[in-house]
This record gives C-alpha cells, structure tokens and sequence, in this order.
C-alpha cells in the first residue's frame, strides 16, 4: 500500500493524525508492556498496536502470514525473511483496519475499511496499547552490521582535516560505496546509555600510547536500512530484486572514539574505536511508506560502472535533526539540522555492491549509511565535523563548551518526512553518556 504523497487519508485511532506515526507510516517494532514477553507491534498515533493479538483473532486470514503467528515473537526477522509480497499484504490489512475511512493507494486502488477492529472495544483493550507504556526493544537480531561512508559531504570534511584540503577524497571513493564489516553484539535500541569506552590512544606529541577512557567521544547521524529476504551464498542481489531484501529503515547513532580510532585505523581500518556501541531507533519504516519521499539522489560523476547502475529514484527526502543536552541544561538544543537526500550512493547501490562479490544477507541485518553531513556547517553529522577537529567548540547555554561529548550528556537524533497533509516519521534515537569504567 503505497500512499500518493497528496494522501488525506487519516486513522480513527486516537493521536494519529498529523503525528509522526500517521496511517501513512505504519512502523514495525518490537516492544513489551506490563511484564509481557515480547512481541512485533506497529506503532500509530498514541498507540502500539500488537500484531500477535490481531494474528491470533484471525485478522490476518486472507493474507501471506496466515499461518504461522511470525509477530509472536522477541524479533522482526521471521517477518523479513517473507519478502515483498507478505509485507504488502500486511500493510494493506493493517490501513483497511486502522483507517477511518476507505482509501485510494497511488496507482488509485481502493482499499476498503474493515471496522473490525474499530468496533471491538474488548479486541482493542487486547491489542492497543498507549505508546507511553510499553519498553521498545531492538527491532531485530542484528546477525551482521555494515557500515557505509556514503556521503560526499562527510568524507570531504573528513578527508580535507586529515590529510589534503585541495584533494579530500581517495581516488576510489567515487568509484565504490566505501564500508566495512562491523560489529553486530553492540547494536542496540535507542535510550540505552552509552558507557565511555577505554582504549589505546596516542597524542600527536608523546613518545609511546597510553591506555584510559576516551577523550573524543563522538556520534555519527546515521541512517541504516535492516534487510529481508536473504539470498544464497555465491548470488548476488541484483538492483532489481532490491525492494525482496530491503524491509524498512530507521535512524542509527553510531559511537566513535576518535582518538581510539586515530591510533588504530592504519592500516585495516576502524575497529574498537567504532566497536562498543551503534543506536538504533526502535521503530522501521518500511519502504512503502517512504516511497512518497523517493527523490532523485545527487548526480554521480563520473559514471559508476554496470553493476552499480540501478533505474529510479533512491534518495529519499528524510530531515533529520541532532539535539544535544548536557546534564546541566534544561532543554536539548539543536546542533544539526540536514537531509537524508544529500547522499551520493544509495541503499540500493550498498545492497548490490556488499553482495557483489556473493556475499549473502540474513534477514534483519543493519546496513549504516555512514555519516549524513549536507553543504553547510549547521548540517554536519558528527561533532568531529561541526567543531571541526576542536577548533569552533560548541557554546551551549549554560556557558559550558563542547568539542566532543561529556559525562552525562544526551544525544537525540531525530527524523521526519513531511507531505502536504501528513507526516511519516521515525521517531528518535537517544543516548547518554555514562563514565568511564574502570580502564
Ligand atoms: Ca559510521
């Protein structure tokens, strides 16, 4: 069920029009209320609607999942693992359900209300519950965590602090959608505290490293984008098999110790300075409910070669927004404000480039986007690149200072994609920073 992106249509379910999480989005997530075990629910205005409970009354009959109950359980990969088709047919149950009135999809389809739901109190008592009362969980088990360094933007600041302003970008850059394999244990879902990593470092003017905690505590405003359908060792995926193994996306914080990582990335590249700790945000969005935000991505120059060409448009229009609040202030203050669009190689080119060589995907792993950083200062995503190496600390209200995190700081990163008469949101991440221990 794809929405036009001129949609008025709107959800009987209290809070849901013009919020974050209108009839239009429809995020998967995992969560738990009242000492439940957990369970898949889709959030929507004020309210998680719990799957497993509509399943189990038999709302899905009709549909690819009829069978087994695959939202009765503690992760969203069994439900990935199904592919394009069921997730459609999901999707579509779930706004003939939730929607207050009959609607049209963009190809102009109808899709009829079912009040079944609407007028069953003692079924909506079971299977909505207020959004403020359960515990989100990650959304999936993360099996693999990829990391891109997608972003024009980004890896020009990067490459003209650290080695030559009047030529910032490795000859390769342009050619591949630069990424590593990174660490999956330490993915975890947004409103976990962060503890301060320790590390080996070595400053510019000692003699030999030393080991202690972290001094440039860093984050990293990411999108990343969980898969589904997995494919056989030895096959890639080509781009147009992408929307069988590209579920959904949600926003990622990913933690970096730059003076860890400075120390340590010669020569095979980050390890423990990016290792303790990746944010994810409990809610997917699926691609679907974006697909009225699909723009045109930046110009590739020069051209990528054959394998990398993929037909349509795969930037997506995404604001997305950082807010930082030390422990002293009362209010977060915005420190980033930037597009998802500003990225120069797309899901779909990083999905076809990591299993280009055969690799093969599970369902549910977690492809970072790396870095978003847009054109101008106030659009960077990390602190490495909005006080540029130090030198333009941040002033926040309480007179503190800051050029990386400290103790008891909290990070929120946020996104939204805004239509004429509704929104498709993504909710936040949020951490805080805990002390050091013992190094
Ligand atoms: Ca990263």
């Amino acid at each position: 069920m794809i929405f036009s992106k001129d949609s008025k249509a709107t959800s009987w379910v209290e809070g849901a029009n013009g919020s974050d999480f209108s009839i239009q989005n429809l995020p998967y997530g995992v969560f738990s209320h009242g000492g439940s075990s957990r369970r898949v629910g889709v959030a929507i205005g004020q309210r998680v609607v719990d799957l497993s409970v509509l399943h189990g009354a038999g709302l899905f009959a009709g549909t690819p999942v009829a069978g087994e109950n695959v939202f009765a359980c503690d992760a969203l990969n069994d439900f990935m693992a199904l592919g394009v088709d069921a997730w459609r047919g999901v999707r579509r149950r779930l706004v003939a359900l939730l929607a207050a009135e009959s609607s049209n999809d963009a190809a102009g389809k109808v899709v009829e209300v079912d009040s079944t739901l609407r007028d069953d109190a003692g079924l909506q008592a079971k299977a909505m519950v207020p959004l403020g009362d359960v515990t989100t969980h990650i959304p999936s088990h993360v099996g693999n965590f990829v990391d891109f360094y997608s972003s024009k933007e980004h890896a020009t600041n990067i490459g003209s602090m650290f080695r030559d302003p009047s030529n910032p970008l490795l000859p390769n850059w342009v050619h591949i959608p630069i990424g590593y394999n990174g660490r999956s244990s330490s993915v975890v879902v947004g409103g976990t505290d962060i503890v301060r990593p320790c590390g080996q470092t070595k400053a510019d003017d000692a003699d030999a490293p030393t080991f202690g905690p972290c001094r440039l505590l860093d984050i990293e405003l990411e999108m990343g984008f969980f898969t589904g359908k997995a494919n056989a060792l030895g096959t890639p995926i080509p781009a147009s098999n992408a929307p069988d193994h590209i579920f959904g996306m949600g926003l990622v914080n990913d933690w970096s110790a730059r003076d860890i990582q400075k120390w340590e990335y010669v020569p095979l590249g980050p390890f423990l300075g990016k290792s303790f700790a990746t944010s994810v945000s409990p809610w997917v969005v699926s691609l679907d409910a974006l697909a009225p935000f699909r723009v045109d991505q930046p110009v590739q120059e020069p051209d990528v070669l054959p394998y990398l060409r993929v037909d349509g448009d795969w930037g997506f229009d995404i604001n997305l927004q950082v807010d930082l609040k030390s422990a002293k202030m009362n209010e977060a203050m915005t420190i980033c404000r930037t597009n998802f669009k500003y990225m120069y190689w797309t899901i779909v080119q990083q999905l076809v480039h990591q299993t280009s060589n055969g690799t093969n995907v599970a369902p549910g792993d977690l492809y970072g986007s790396g870095t978003v950083s847009g054109p101008t200062p106030d659009s960077y995503g990390s602190l490495m690149e909005i006080c540029w190496k130090g030198t333009k600390p941040l002033k926040l209200p309480t007179g503190e200072e800051r050029k990386f995190l400290a103790d008891g700081d909290t990070v929120t990163l946020s996104g939204v994609c805004n239509a004429h008469n509704f929104k498709v949101g993504f909710g936040e991440v949020a951490g805080t920073i805990l002390p050091a221990r013992a190094c």
